[in-house]
């Protein structure tokens, strides 16, 4: 999986198209991300006691990661990430539009 977490993504697909959010969690098994303010659900939370109320909490919940482009921190446009192999085994991710690494 190539998107890491603190990286700014746009969702391609579904209802939250055309958003962008910062990935708060990568699950890399999965290939699966969780992202600020995109696939949000809302949970009910039931009350525990009879003095206390229910809530209702929204959280952002995982999704495959092939639904989101990468946006570039320095061209700001969506990217597909290239990476490659330095000649020091080191890794690199680039921006193919710009060719900066990110
Ligand atoms: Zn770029």
């Amino acid at each position: 999986m190539r998107i890491r977490k603190g990286d700014t993504v746009k969702m391609m697909q579904g209802k939250d198209r055309g958003k962008k959010g910062r990935v708060v969690k990568v699950f890399p098994k999965e290939n699966k991300i969780m992202v600020e303010e995109i696939n949000m659900v809302i949970k009910h939370v039931r009350a525990k006691r009879e003095n206390e109320k229910g809530q209702r909490i929204r959280k952002p919940m995982p999704f495959n990661a092939s639904r989101v482009l990468l946006v570039c921190p320095k061209c700001a446009q969506t990217i597909r990430i290239a990476s490659k192999v330095l000649a020091d085994g080191r890794k690199i991710r680039f921006c193919k539009k710009c060719k900066e690494v990110i």
